[in-house]
């Protein structure tokens, strides 16, 4: 496996002004080509510090991609050390200086000042990717059969440099593959459970596909990954398996992309024409939190409650008495009555509630902790679910009871 290592150039990101994003974005790119990042370097503008990180960097890695200090200004030194590590002269490149004039021109900026003209100024033994998005031009250096790629320090700048240049360059160089992953999020399965009912599934994964278990507390998410040299292939296989995934265990998946469910539940909503409302009590807001988390939800998301204590749910959402007398506030029946209140308060075509313990000691009425009731009501509708969620934290259970009532919306 070819690896990289990434050397993030800036004092203002050792400051701590910057938040270096350049690598995460960088890292993950060339993951999904098969380009392993073994080390990132955050140094200092000095010329004298990249040299010395750049000869390190190259002990051990194939590939060097530095980001920063490109500009044209005299904190901005990369260019120079570039140049003294390989040896080189800095001389105007006229292919270079075309390009940024042209760029400049598109802008309105027809004087071209003598700061901007050395932008085009690169190492002699330089192969130069155009920057679409800015005058700092990406410089590729090879140093045997190795590579070192610089690039500015603007995040929008180095995407499509990267995105759309340097990626299918390395890729084709390398004839490496793209490798593509899916996440499929499980709730409530224990992963070795998990692992049986879906083994005869995985065994009957194509060769190119391969499947990994991650345990994030109470779910597991499993990343299908395919390998292969074609994008939309790979794409459309692992969309395939994981519709057959659905009939073995349908009822225990969150989530099938990276999109949140919330956003998902949004177009619908917006698509439709329907309008929301929530009223919660264990899960203390947070349905009403991941449904506004998505832009545009207020035209879809009228308003929630968070009645709380048992009177409040009678007198706010007039939630009869006898109704928690005979069968307790975490019930069915209360869940229900709430949904009703909730929509008449709101006006909306859907309510959406909840009632249930979320702990740590058993409710008043000795419901188990982690026993939950939701409503899903639309129109004169209307469906009741039980969750028992025992070995969620209490954190966790908020969100996940609020998770499942969005997907089962959806
Ligand atoms: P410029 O022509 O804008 O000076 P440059 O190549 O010299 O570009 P820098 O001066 O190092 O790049 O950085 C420019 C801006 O880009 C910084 O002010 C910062 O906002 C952002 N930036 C730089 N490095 C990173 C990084 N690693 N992650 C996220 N943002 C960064
Ligand atoms: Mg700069």
């Amino acid at each position: 496996m070819k690896k990289a290592i990434l050397i993030t150039i800036g004092d203002e990101i050792l400051s701590g002004n910057t938040i270096d994003t350049n690598s995460n974005f960088i890292a993950t790119e060339l993951k999904n080509i098969g380009i392993q990042v073994s080390e990132i370097f955050t140094i200092s503008d000095e010329i004298g510090k990249i040299k010395s990180t750049l000869q390190l960097a190259f002990e051990s890695a194939d590939v060097v991609i530095t980001t920063g200090g490109l500009g044209p200004t005299r904190d901005d030194k990369t260019k120079k050390a570039l140049a003294e590590f390989f040896n080189d002269e800095i001389a105007l490149d006229e292919v270079t200086f075309e390009h940024l004039k042209k760029y400049m021109a598109k802008r309105g900026r027809l004087e071209i000042l003598e700061r901007n003209r050395e932008q085009a100024f690169v190492p002699t033994t330089s192969t130069v990717f155009q920057n679409h998005y800015g005058t700092a031009p990406c410089m590729m250096m090879q140093l045997g059969e190795k590579l070192s790629f610089s690039l500015p320090g603007v995040p929008y700048e180095v995407k499509p440099l990267l995105k759309d240049q340097i990626i299918p360059y390395l890729k084709e160089k390398f004839n490496l593959n793209y490798i593509t992953s899916r996440i499929v999020s499980v709730v409530g399965i224990p992963e070795s459970i998990l692992a049986d009912r879906i083994e005869s599934w995985e065994l009957a994964l194509p060769e190119n596909l391969s499947l990994s278990y991650l345990p994030v507390g109470t779910r597991v998410k499993l990343r299908l990954t395919a390998i292969g040299t074609d994008h939309v292939f790979l794409h459309k296989q692992l969309e395939d398996e994981i519709k057959k995934l659905f009939p073995i265990i349908g009822e225990h998946i969150i989530a099938t992309t990276e999109d949140k469910i919330e956003k998902i539940l949004g177009e619908i909503l917006t698509e439709k024409k329907l309008t929301v409302s929530t009223a919660e009590s264990c899960t203390g807001g947070e349905l009403a939190r991941l449904i506004v988390s998505s832009p545009g939800s207020s035209t879809y998301f009228m308003g929630g409650v968070i009645p709380y204590a048992t009177e409040k749910k009678i007198e706010i959402l007039k939630v009869s008495q006898n109704t928690v007398d005979a069968y307790t506030v975490v019930s069915e029946e209360v869940a229900s009555e709430m949904s009703k209140g909730c929509q008449k308060m709101f006006g909306t075509d859907i309510s959406l509630s909840t009632t249930g313990v979320a702990g740590p000691g058993k409710g008043e009425d000795g419901k188990e902790v982690g026993t939950v009731y939701y409503t899903i009501r639309i129109h004169d509708q209307e469906k009741t679910s039980k969750l028992y969620l025992p070995h969620l934290e209490r954190s966790d259970f908020s969100y996940f009871v609020s998770q499942k009532i969005i997907q089962d919306l959806v």
